[in-house]
């Protein structure tokens, strides 16, 4: 047996797999250029190529969907529900928390869940905010999931990052208890050490561009004290170029927007064979599983209690 196989079996190594399913094309138009236009029909063959990646290696997920996506294609979401992959929430029209206020959040959330829930005639469950955007700033966000009937969320990245991150989270499973008497289970994001550094490890650009076993590393290190949580975007597997509407709206773009283009794109055909590295030498099944399997175990599961949260303060630009 060689040394990558051998490690199959650490059995207590089992990663929660999560997708993020939306499309590059239409939230980079929007985000990037200001134009809205509906996700292309590249979110539909990416997701195809995810789905196949995970047939391959007899893996189970979970597909966090935005709304949109599954107005626009809804047999891609009765396509991963019929594979046996859990469906969870990525928001409507993927804004991240501290672009929305309460009210137009509500509005995003209950619209996704209940298309979601309709598509599939199964019960969503989890939810992961669009760019990890909820952090003590935006935490009022977890009074609104709760209040709306989920029972997990995924959406915290425990260290400081530039643009998210929650530092003083925990960063086992844990039960948040809410000011307006609600409560959820949160699973925040894996993160690993790198020259002594906190960072965000095993998915987006991390995952796209470290090496093998820089990522098998960082996946065992999380291994030793909790489960692991892997999450990719299915434009990530894209190797096509963009149309050329999107080339032409970022010519008159800003240098940081057409920088953070090109980074969004690098080594996209390596994620197949990066994320194939762990997706073989581990075990990994659906976050409703590991959360199930947490509660069965009945150890003690941390609880944090997050007391009265601020109101947003920006205006939702709709
Ligand atoms: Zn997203």
């Amino acid at each position: 047996m060689n040394a990558e196989k051998s490690s199959r079996s650490n059995k207590f190594i089992k990663s929660a797999l999560t997708v993020d399913v939306e499309d590059g094309i239409n939230i980079g138009m929007r985000d990037l250029m200001g134009k809205n236009i509906a996700p292309t029909k590249r979110v539909v063959s990416n997701t195809h190529k995810v789905m196949e990646l995970f047939s391959r290696y007899n893996v189970k997920g979970t597909f966090f969907v935005l709304g949109q996506v599954a107005e626009h294609y809804p047999e891609l979401v009765r396509e991963i529900d019929a594979a046996g992959h859990e469906i969870g929430v990525h928001g409507y029209d993927h804004y991240q928390f501290y672009r929305m206020d309460y009210d137009f959040a509500h509005d995003q959330l209950e619209r996704a869940r209940k298309l979601l829930q309709d598509l599939t005639g199964q019960p969503v469950e989890g939810h992961r905010a669009p760019a990890f955007s909820i952090n003590e700033k935006t935490s009022w966000g977890l009074e609104l999931l709760a209040e709306l009937g989920f029972t997990y969320d995924s959406s915290i990245m425990p260290c400081k990052s530039l643009n998210y991150g929650w530092g003083e989270f925990g960063k086992d499973l844990t039960l948040v208890k809410l000011a307006n008497g609600g409560e959820l289970y949160e699973f925040p994001m894996s993160v690993g050490k790198f020259f002594g550094r906190e960072i965000p490890c095993l998915g987006g650009s991390y995952l796209r561009l470290f090496p093998g076993w820089k990522n098998k590393k960082m996946f065992e290190e999380v291994a030793r004290e909790r489960n692991p949580i892997i999450f990719i975007h299915p434009y990530e597997l894209d190797e096509e170029r963009y149309p050329d509407y999107f080339f032409q709206e970022l010519k008159g773009k800003s240098l940081k927007s057409k920088v953070r283009v090109k980074f969004m794109s690098l080594n996209r055909k390596e994620v197949a064979r990066k994320l194939g590295v762990l997706l073989s030498n581990y075990n990994h099944t659906t976050m409703e599983c590991i959360l199930k399997q947490k509660l069965s175990e009945k150890k003690p599961i941390a609880i944090y209690n997050l007391g009265k949260t601020k109101k947003p303060m920006e205006a939702a630009n709709g």
